[in-house]
């Protein structure tokens, strides 16, 4: 595949979807480097894990995409970024009135912030480099909503919006930006939800999984971080090539309803 011997930047991918896209890509022969904010020998354990398993070259990269500095610095330091892949997220669960700023402008921050930030920093490396792909990890919360969720609700909108402008920015290089609108996967960030939800509605976990989550979810099934990896990848393959500027939902027919 022509992929083979890129280099992937993924966000945020120490852990569930990022992890599951960095790990698809590494199969592919894509070289990737792996990122959060935390620096710890379990972190730099997981690049080496990929590098000895797919025979790429993986590295991790301690940045906080809730910093602007950090987030450019991360492309600087990776050098090479033929594939970003903008996927570090968090979530907070409250009514509008109850909100806390704090959790309004870190989410902001993270989910929305960061891509502008690290898509500046890479768009020049990939012009650079003569090929390039933007891929957002955004959500069905990107082009529907749910409420208790008006930080992250608006943070993919707006992640929907910029990934429309970076694919019109690129339009005539061989550039492409499209974001990936997953619903609802079993990682950790869906986990940490599962609390806060039984508060809000007064269910157990299982209701809360088939009543609340799955609810909207017609398939009836979490989808997987295997599967946003393929789609990942298939954004990356030459099939994707006139691919841009647009969304691709993995939802189990969650915004078909
Ligand atoms: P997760 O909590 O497993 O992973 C989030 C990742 O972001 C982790 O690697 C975490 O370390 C990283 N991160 C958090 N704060 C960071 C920061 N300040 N700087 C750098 N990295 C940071 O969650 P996930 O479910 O894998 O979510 C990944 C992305 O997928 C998010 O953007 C999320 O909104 C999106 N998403 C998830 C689902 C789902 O159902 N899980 C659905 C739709 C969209």
């Amino acid at each position: 595949m022509s992929v083979q011997g890129k280099t992937a930047v993924v966000t945020g991918s120490n852990s569930g979807i990022g992890l599951g896209i960095a790990t698809e890509l590494a199969r592919a022969g894509i070289n990737v480097v792996l990122n959060s904010f935390t620096d710890r020998d379990e972190d730099h354990a997981l690049a080496a894990e990929l590098a000895k398993t797919h025979g790429v070259e993986a590295r991790y990269i301690k940045a906080d995409m809730s910093k602007a500095a950090d987030c450019r610095a991360l492309i600087e330091e990776a050098g090479v970024c033929d594939i970003l892949v903008n996927n570090a997220g968090i979530q907070h669960v409250a009514p509008l009135p109850e909100f806390p700023t704090e959790k309004w402008d870190a989410i902001i921050a993270i989910n929305l912030n960061s891509a502008f930030h690290t898509t500046a920093a890479a768009l020049p490396l990939m012009r650079k480099a003569g090929w390039g792909r933007v891929i957002n990890v955004a959500s069905a919360h990107g082009l529907t909503a749910s409420p208790f969720k008006s930080a992250y609700v608006a943070a993919k909108h707006g992640i929907v919006g910029l990934t429309k402008v970076t694919a019109l920015e690129t339009a005539e290089e061989p550039i492409t930006a499209n974001a990936i609108c997953p619903g609802y996967v079993l990682t950790p960030l869906v986990e940490a939800q599962i609390p806060d939800t039984m508060k809000e509605y007064g269910m157990s976990r299982e209701e809360v999984i088939k009543n609340v989550m799955l609810t909207r979810q017609p398939s009836k099934e979490f989808a997987t971080v295997e599967q946003l990896g393929g789609t990942a990848l298939y954004l990356c393959s030459d099939a994707a090539a006139q691919v841009t500027g647009t969304t691709i939902s993995v939802d189990g027919g969650w915004t078909a309803l």
